[in-house]
């Protein structure tokens, strides 16, 4: 085999084509983005596609696995909330061919509003999950990830961290293997979950899990690396490298498949050694596990919950060294530079207009979510894609029609088609009266500029219907729908003024090119 210098999220790609993947399905989201980029630039065999979210990415490539190809869904941490409601059945139908979901974790929040452990979600999904701890192994977990899921007809979680997506390592490549797209034979106990199909599906994922709970003792994806037995240290994902690095000498069970965990292996390394640490990120899920089997161990008293680790962290915790600054503490000497929107970016003049004019903003995930920090700190409220128009209803029903009079929902054109048309729906239906601020900028501009149902262009780079925002906002129901250039300001302003005071839901579609677009 040769080997090349990849990312974790091209060498996730290179070892999904190497598999014989056949369609691949997705929405952007930090730090999965590259993921299916470089799919679709680089392995044309493999039908790839950006989805309008990670819902209907997962139910692609969930009916392709069930009409017989191997198929896999990339999504960030906070993605695979949006695809849970697919993903827990799915996992009763199980496949044909082999589908893997790509899950990237986000520890330290780098790029996403929180910091969920979703280990937790393949738990609680009963579906086995891989956690490779370098570039090299993202590629080859992959890869194997087909394999399994065909093997126990389950599919199969891949979770990588921002750390393992966006670090460079050698990465063995291969040959693409040709797998033929499978027959798909009509079994409705299988694939059509009516409540009679369900509970025998459950048993049936039952005795899967015992099978996978064996094949996570003796595949070698989990494996004991002995060395001085004072100390053993059971650890997943990049941490192992920060133990290897800082712990060099003790003994390590490297946890490569992190569900289901394997007990013989862990019990077989905890009886042995003196001390047993656990090291992860994020929540205790290993050491709960390893806890619940009997064993005393050290995790989160002495590693922290909140945010990436680092070797430095590893280091200090487990051997109390204090890490020498690798750069001088210029603390208080040079000012932070947060994030702000580029020069020239069309949210800028709407932001500046709704700051101008004080009204409340509902916000939403997007670059445009930067309008909560200063010069313009005119957001006050956002949680999760596409909540900015659910929430601006419900500040109207807290607080009656004078609130929607004096507050907007503001929301990007790729956010809204995810998941904001079901709440402008909404709106209406429930009779709201607020103003919803569509910020089209022809692109899906915070993951780098990917192209969405709105720009007419799909993945593979081919033009395809564009979606008409100002068309679906009037087919469901809103009749004040107003079209406009923010550059314009003046003529912005006025707009907004004669919106929120109308007392009917209406919709503005602010439209200007993103800067690095144009
Ligand atoms: S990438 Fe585009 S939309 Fe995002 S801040 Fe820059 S100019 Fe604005």
């Amino acid at each position: 085999m040769n080997k090349k210098v990849m990312l974790g999220n091209e060498a996730i790609a290179r070892g999904a084509w190497e598999a014989g993947c056949h369609v691949a399905a997705g929405y952007p989201g930090t730090p999965s983005t590259e993921i299916l980029e470089y799919m679709a630039f680089n392995y044309r065999e493999v039908k790839s596609q950006w989805s309008p979210n990670e819902k209907v990415a997962l139910e692609v490539a969930a009916g392709a696995s069930i009409a017989g190809a191997r198929a896999f869904a990339t999504m960030k941490h906070v993605g695979l909330n949006v695809a849970a409601d697919p993903l827990f059945t799915f996992s009763y139908t199980g496949v044909n061919g082999g589908l893997v979901i790509i899950n990237a974790d986000d520890p330290g929040a780098w790029s996403s509003q929180n910091e969920q452990d979703n280990r937790h979600i393949a738990r609680a999904a009963k579906l086995p999950m891989l956690d490779p701890s370098s570039p090299a192994e993202a590629g080859e977990f992959t890869r194997i990830a087909f394999d399994i899921s065909e093997q126990f007809d389950r599919p199969v979680i891949v979770r990588i961290t921002t750390r393992i997506a966006h670090s460079q390592g050698p990465v063995e490549i291969g040959e693409r293997k040709e797998v033929p797209v499978r027959e798909f034979v009509r079994d409705p106990k299988k694939y059509v979950m009516i409540p009679a199909h369900a509970r025998p599906r459950h048993k049936f994922i039952e005795e899967q899990h015992l099978k996978l709970k064996e094949y996570s003792e003796t595949s070698g994806l989990n494996r004991i690396e002995w060395g001085d037995k004072k100390r053993g240290i059971i650890t997943n994902g990049v941490s192992y490298q920060y133990v290897k690095e800082t712990c060099p000498h003790d003994s390590v069970l490297k946890i490569g498949m992190v569900w289901p965990l394997p007990d013989a292996l862990i019990k077989e390394f905890a009886s042995q050694v003196d001390e047993l640490y656990i090291v992860e990120e994020l929540d205790p899920f290993i050491e709960d596990y390893v806890k619940a089997l009997g064993f005393k161990a050290t995790g989160k008293d002495i590693i922290p919950i909140c945010g990436e680790l680092t070797p430095e962290i590893v280091d200090y915790a487990l051997n109390g060294v204090k890490a020498a600054k690798s750069v001088p503490d210029y603390e208080g000497e040079i000012p932070g530079r947060p994030p702000g929107l580029c020069k020239g970016c069309p949210h800028a003049f709407v932001f500046g207009v709704l700051k101008k004019l004080d009204l409340v903003v509902n916000g939403d995930i997007g670059c445009y979510t930067l309008g909560v920090l200063p010069p313009y700190s005119a957001m006050h409220s956002q949680g999760c894609m596409g909540a900015s128009i659910g929430m601006h209803l419900g500040f109207e029903k807290a607080h009656g029609e004078k609130m929607a009079a004096n507050s907007v929902a503001v929301i990007g054109d790729s956010t809204f088609v995810h998941s904001g048309i079901t709440a402008l729906i909404d709106l209406v239906y429930n009779k709201g009266t607020g103003t919803v601020l569509i910020l089209d900028n022809r692109v899906t501009a915070m993951t780098g500029q990917q192209d969405n149902p709105a720009t007419g262009v799909t993945l593979m780079g081919e033009a395809t219907h564009e979606l008409d925002l100002e068309l679906l906002c009037r087919a469901v129901g809103v009749n004040r729908v107003v079209v406009t250039d923010p550059r314009d300001v003046e003529s912005f302003e006025r707009i907004v003024k004669e919106e929120v005071a109308a007392r009917e839901p209406s919709v503005i579609i602010s439209k200007r090119k993103c800067i690095l677009k144009r």
